[in-house]
């Protein structure tokens, strides 16, 4: 077999990858039809593709690479684990040092009594065993029907069975989700699209007690827990309005549910804050953590579980669940190191004293647009609706990220990687990004948006619905 590598040309790659590789979240043949790009290499916030383009990452590849690409200190790490012991399982009664450290490393920064780790190789599977330790949880208690989760419309949880029930994004629920049964959603904090003439505040409050007004309605006696990303980040960076959180931690007090904090992007830094749930003030009893865990440089996921969950687990004989890699030594060394330079440079500190204040004064600048509806950024994430009415917040008329797309499009055209979730177009940088990158960053989504503007009035797309 030929050796396939970085100096083929592209075109070769790519018609190797059409052939051979089914992309996530992608409609293959049209892919095929243009070739996906080749990302070779990468440093910091920048990526270079296989024709020595530069692009400056605004998404930190999937929300993941908080520390920048190109940390020798975690291929170093990665190394030394493998040499020393590149794998060993803690099923039977065994366990290893770098799961030892990890996890009492965990406990440390967790906010509370969060002290308890249950490892998964990503996000979705912690979600999917997040479901199973609520339920037995609620078994051992005596509670076996109560095991109702409640979620969100338009929530990400992820893509496994258990995560793509639990989630409520539309794309994923005509193709095989939710399967899941006992898992109920209630609406988003989505002022911008949702929010009608109440104000954000009360719009807030409305939100929050349609959770109240499940639980009454699917019984108190049924519903075992609520589970929530503490800003919505697949489903279009959604900020929601200041009462939100509030009323639902009120809300989960009184009926007694417990509450999971979908932590997977929030968490590491993202918010400016160690995790989004003390940027809100939330008191989750169990955070489902991954992405930046590792800064992506290695698949890790996991459940923070707090005391009295994780006692009633212990207590109740064999939890009869875990994953091949749950823990494994090679991603527990990667994210320790990963954790270290986080705490050692003073990265989360910075984002919430320096950047993220200067990017967020240039970021909600840019409502100054005649494209953009609404800016909003928490620490490191940010979002822009799109709009061609600004007071009355109108959707576009062409079937929704039409022009989401487009601006997509100029984005990588002018060498910004900058994801759009319908007509939201969404940022969430790595959280090393300096000043200067981020005058690019945004001297970039300006020209952006310009050439956007300029190509939906010239096809007739900047057009209320
Ligand atoms: C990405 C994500 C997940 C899924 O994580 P994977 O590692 O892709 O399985 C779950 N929850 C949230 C909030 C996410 O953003």
């Amino acid at each position: 077999m030929n050796v396939i590598t970085n100096h083929m040309p592209t075109q070769d790659l790519q018609r190797l990858d059409a052939a051979h590789h089914m992309h996530p979240f992608t409609a293959g043949s049209e892919l095929a039809e243009k070739g996906a790009r080749v990302i070779t290499q990468a440093k910091g916030v920048t990526l270079t593709d296989s024709e020595g383009v530069h692009i400056l990452d605004a998404m930190a590849g999937l929300w993941c690479v908080n520390i920048g690409y190109g940390r020798d200190e975690l291929a170093e790490a990665a190394a030394r684990q493998m040499r020393e012991l590149p794998y060993y399982n803690t099923f039977f009664q065994t366990t290893h040092v770098p799961v030892i450290a990890l996890s009492a490393k965990l406990a440390e920064l967790a906010p509370r009594d969060l002290n308890h780790v249950f490892y998964a190789g990503s996000g979705s599977e912690a979600n999917d065993t997040n479901i199973r330790l609520v339920r037995h949880y609620w078994a051992q208690k005596g509670q076996p029907n109560r095991n109702i989760i409640i979620s969100r419309k338009n929530a990400y949880h992820g893509s496994t069975l258990g995560g793509g029930s639990l989630g409520g994004m539309s794309g994923m629920q005509n193709q095989g989700c939710p399967v899941i049964p006992d898992i109920h959603h209630i609406d988003q904090p989505n002022w911008w699209s949702e929010g009608g003439d109440l104000s954000p505040e009360d719009f807030g409050l409305e939100r929050a007690r349609q959770l109240e007004t499940a639980i009454h309605d699917l019984g108190p006696d049924r519903v075992g827990a609520f589970i929530a990303e503490p800003v919505q980040g697949a489903g279009g960076v959604i900020v929601p309005p200041s009462t939100y959180w509030p009323e639902i931690q009120r809300i989960c007090d009184e009926y007694g549910i417990l509450l999971i904090a979908d932590e997977v992007i929030c968490g590491f830094g993202r918010t400016g804050h160690l995790f989004g749930s003390e940027y809100y003030g939330i008191r989750p009893h169990i955070m489902t953590i991954a992405k930046g865990l590792s800064s992506g440089y290695a698949p890790i996921g996991g459940s923070l579980v707090c005391d009295e969950v994780a006692q009633v687990i212990n207590d109740g004989g064999d939890f009869n669940h875990g994953y091949t890699y749950s823990g494994h030594p090679v991603s527990c060394a990667v994210a320790l190191e990963n954790l270290r330079i986080l705490e050692e440079e003073k990265i989360v500190e910075t984002v919430h004293d320096t950047t993220g204040p200067y990017l967020a004064e240039k970021w909600n600048a840019l409502t100054d647009h005649p494209l953009v509806g609404e800016a909003k950024i928490v620490g490191m994430m940010g979002s822009l609706a799109l709009t061609p009415h600004k007071a009355s917040r109108a959707a576009f008329k062409s079937p929704v990220g039409t022009v989401g797309l487009h601006c997509r499009g100029k984005c990588f055209g002018n060498g910004l990687i900058m994801r759009h979730v319908g007509d939201r177009m969404i940022i969430s940088p790595p959280l090393v990004i300096n000043t200067s990158e981020i005058d690019t960053l945004i001297d970039r989504a300006v020209q952006s948006l310009d050439e956007t503007y300029d190509l939906i009035r010239a096809e007739g797309l900047y057009e209320p619905a």
